[in-house]
């Protein structure tokens, strides 16, 4: 089993001319809305590859409410650790785009940002169970750290977005940050070559080993001294959002499943790049026929 903690937002996507100035008010098209959120992303990434997945968080008590933890279970989602959070509204993301392809995003944490200690603490029986915990940066740390503090398998911790001041948990045994997310937990400028990758990443104490997705360029596996570096699969992307949440859902499940970092992170690879071919974060994650079907091609 896998316990998945962290946020459900709803995700509200205006196609806009150009991104409005101070003081400024633009005309856009007809909003599109989806379920997002990174840890209901991750969730349902490892859901749809056959996971067991039990989600840990927080939804306010609106409409929005219902729509998330509806979206979740149909895709296989045990929800019984969604809370509800009463006169405090769901988590959103206002997600403007110009024609360029370009978004400027707008979180509102809403729901998300009351999780705490004691709703791990009331999940402790399905945290100390799962394989593997994952964990992000979209709920507060002390929500994170009693969630790594119970865990009773491996913990991943994706810390993503990069929020500035953010506080890993004591105990991550799997990091995985992309290259920005790395230069925030680092203090450092973003590093491109495999070297300075790898040089910023042993500045991280504290986690057993580090996997930095690199977009394009795959992934850098780095555990004690040892460093490999998994190439990407090449695919034609539409659309790259979420690529790191269908990573981390496919990371998930096949180390629940036993498989070595390396043997994960290459079909983890597998399911990102099906991923980037597709609109949308949440369906554009594969089933485990496709990631069979596109890993024998
Ligand atoms: P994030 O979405 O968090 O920024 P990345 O962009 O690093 O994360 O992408 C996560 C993973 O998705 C990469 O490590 C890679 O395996 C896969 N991926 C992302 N972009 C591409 C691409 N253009 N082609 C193939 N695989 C990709």
């Amino acid at each position: 089993m896998i316990a998945v903690v962290g946020s459900l937002n709803l995700d509200l996507v205006a196609p806009v001319p150009h991104h409005p100035v101070p003081g400024e008010t633009v005309l856009g098209g007809d909003i599109a809305q989806h379920p997002g959120g990174k840890g209901a992303n991750q969730a349902v990434a490892a859901a749809r590859l056959g996971g067991e997945v039990a989600f840990v968080g927080r939804v306010g008590d609106d409409d929005a409410a219902d729509l998330l933890v509806d979206a979740a279970r149909e895709q296989g989602v045990d929800t019984t650790h969604i809370l509800r959070t009463p006169r405090v509204p769901t988590g959103r993301a206002l997600i403007a785009v110009n024609p360029a392809g370009e978004n400027s995003i707008i979180v509102s944490p809403g729901a998300n940002s009351r999780l705490t200690a004691a709703d791990c603490e009331a999940a402790a029986d399905r945290l100390a169970a799962a394989k593997v915990t994952v964990l992000q940066q979209e709920v507060p740390d002390a929500a994170n750290h009693a969630a790594a503090r119970l865990a009773g398998g491996l913990v991943l911790y994706n810390p993503a977005p990069a929020v500035e001041g953010a506080v890993p948990p004591p105990r991550v045994d799997l990091l995985v940050p992309n290259r920005t997310e790395l230069a925030a937990l680092t203090g450092t400028p973003e590093a491109e070559t495999v070297d300075d990758i790898t040089a910023a990443a042993r500045k991280l104490t504290g986690a057993g080993a580090v996997v930095v997705t690199l977009g394009g360029d795959g992934v850098l596996l780095l555990e004690g001294t040892a460093r490999l570096h998994i190439p990407a699969f090449a695919v034609t992307p539409t659309d790259t959002t979420g690529a790191g949440d269908s990573f981390c859902g496919a990371l998930a499940v096949a180390l629940a499943e036993g498989r070595t970092l390396e043997q994960a992170a290459r079909w983890a690879c597998a399911a990102a790049a099906i991923s980037t071919t597709r609109t949308g974060a949440q369906p554009s994650s594969p089933g485990r026929d496709e990631v069979e079907a596109f890993l024998a091609a």
